[in-house]
C-alpha cells in the first residue's frame, strides 16, 4: 500500500441557541459544491472533506471513518483526531460523551465504529478475532488510565517494542466480546475525564483522551496441497484504531488563565504544537528524508506507530461558526492547512 498522508476534514457546527440568543452571526461557511471553506469576507481554504452545519453524524462517519475501519480489518493501523477550540464540537463528533443517553442518529464516531467492527466480526466466521480496548488521558504530559483509576500515573510508560509497535506499559487493556461491553467501558471512562471550569465559564476539556481498539485476527491460511493433504498454517494479523479527542486549541490569553491554569495551557499547547509538526512533516512530499519529530510530546509518542507509514489518519477540525470565535476559527483552519 502506498503511504497515505493525513487526510483533513473540517466540520462547522450550527450556531448554538445561546449564540443565536446573543445575536451572533455566522462568519465561516462551506463554498457550495467544493471542498472549500470561506472565513470572513474572502479567506478561502481547501480540505479533503468539508462538512457544513447540516451535516449528520452518519455523513461524517461514512465518508471519513468507514474506509479506516475497512483497512483496520485488513491489518492497517488507523487514527482519527478531533481538533478545535473548546465548544467547537470535538466530543460530539468523536462520540466520547454521554453515549448511553444519546439518540441513535446523534451517536458519534466511536459508537458507530464499535458497531461496525462487531458486525464485521459476526459476518466472518472463519476468522478468530480478539478485541481489546484501552482508554487513557494525557493531562499535563502525565498519562492517566481512564479504565483503572487506581493506577498511579508514575506506573504508566510509553515503550516501543522490537517491531516498532508502541506499547503503553501499565495501562489496562480490557478484552471484550460484544459491542455493548465496549460501550459501557467507553461510558465509564468518559465520565472520569478531567474537566475544569475556566473563566470562559464552560466546562472545558484540558486533556487529550485516547480511546483505542486493538484487534488480533487468527486466520487459517491454506498454502496449497501436498499428497498428504493441505498445508495448514495460522496467519496472525494485529492492528489498532485510535480515537483521539484533543484538548481545546484555544489560546491562553482569551480565557484569561493565570498561575497553575496558565502552565496547564502551555503544556497542552505544546502537545498540539508537536502534533502539528509531526503532521506537517508527514505531509511534506520530501518527508522520506525529513525527520519526523515524534519524541517531542507524549501524544505524538503514543501515536507514533499509527501516524504515517502504513497507517491511515484523519484529522477532523471542528469549527464554531460564530463571529465571536472568528480568531480561533481562523487559527484552527491555518493549523489544519499545514497537514496537507
Ligand atoms: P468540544 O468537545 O469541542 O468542547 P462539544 O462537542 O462539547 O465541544 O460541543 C459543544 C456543544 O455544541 C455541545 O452542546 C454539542 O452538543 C453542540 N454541538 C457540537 N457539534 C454539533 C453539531 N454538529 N450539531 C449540533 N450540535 C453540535
Ligand atoms: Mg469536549
Amino acid at each position: 500500500m502506498d503511504e497515505i498522508p493525513v487526510k483533513v476534514a473540517v466540520r462547522i457546527r450550527p450556531l448554538l441557541s445561546k449564540e443565536i440568543l446573543h445575536n451572533h452571526q455566522v462568519c465561516v461557511r462551506p463554498v457550495p459544491n467544493t471542498q472549500q471553506i470561506i472565513i470572513g469576507k474572502d479567506r478561502v481554504f481547501t480540505f479533503d472533506h468539508v462538512f457544513g452545519k447540516s451535516s449528520t453524524q452518519d455523513d461524517v462517519y461514512s465518508s471519513c471513518i468507514k474506509p479506516l475501519l475497512v483497512s483496520l480489518i485488513e491489518g492497517y493501523n488507523a487514527t482519527v483526531f478531533a481538533y478545535g477550540q473548546t465548544g467547537s464540537g470535538k466530543t460530539y463528533t468523536i462520540g466520547g460523551g454521554h453515549v448511553a443517553s444519546c439518540a441513535e442518529e446523534e451517536k458519534g464516531i466511536i459508537p458507530r465504529a464499535i458497531q461496525e467492527l462487531f458486525q464485521a466480526i459476526s459476518e466472518n466466521h472463519n476468522i478468530d478475532f480478539t478485541v481489546k480496548v484501552s482508554y487513557i488521558e494525557v493531562y499535563k504530559e502525565d498519562l492517566r488510565d481512564l479504565l483503572e483509576l487506581e493506577t498511579n500515573v508514575k506506573d504508566i510508560h510509553i515503550r516501543e517494542d522490537e517491531k516498532g509497535n508502541t506499547v503503553i506499559v501499565g495501562a489496562k487493556e480490557c478484552q471484550v466480546e460484544s459491542a455493548d461491553e465496549v460501550m459501557s467501558l467507553l461510558e465509564a471512562g468518559s465520565a472520569v475525564r478531567h474537566t475544569s471550569t475556566t473563566q470562559m465559564n464552560e466546562r472545558s476539556s484540558r486533556s487529550h483522551a485516547i480511546f483505542t481498539m486493538s484487534i488480533l485476527q487468527q486466520r487459517d491460511a491454506n498454502n496449497g496441497a501436498t499428497e498428504n493433504g493441505p498445508i495448514k498454517s495460522v496467519q496472525m494479523i494485529s492492528s489498532k484504531f485510535h480515537f483521539v479527542d484533543l484538548a481545546g486549541s484555544e489560546r491562553v490569553t482569551k480565557t484569561g488563565n493565570t498561575g497553575e491554569r496558565f502552565k496547564e495551557s502551555i503544556q497542552i499547547n505544546s502537545g498540539l504544537l508537536a502534533l502539528g509538526n509531526v503532521i506537517s512533516a508527514l505531509a511534506d512530499p520530501k518527508r522520506k528524508s525529513a525527520h519526523v519529530p515524534y519524541r517531542d510530546a507524549k501524544i505524538t509518542r503514543i501515536l507514533k506507530d499509527s501516524l504515517g507509514g502504513n497507517a491511515n489518519t484523519v484529522m477532523i477540525t471542528c469549527i464554531s461558526p460564530s463571529t465571536s470565535d472568528f480568531d480561533e476559527s481562523l487559527n484552527s483552519l491555518k493549523y489544519s492547512n499545514r497537514a496537507k
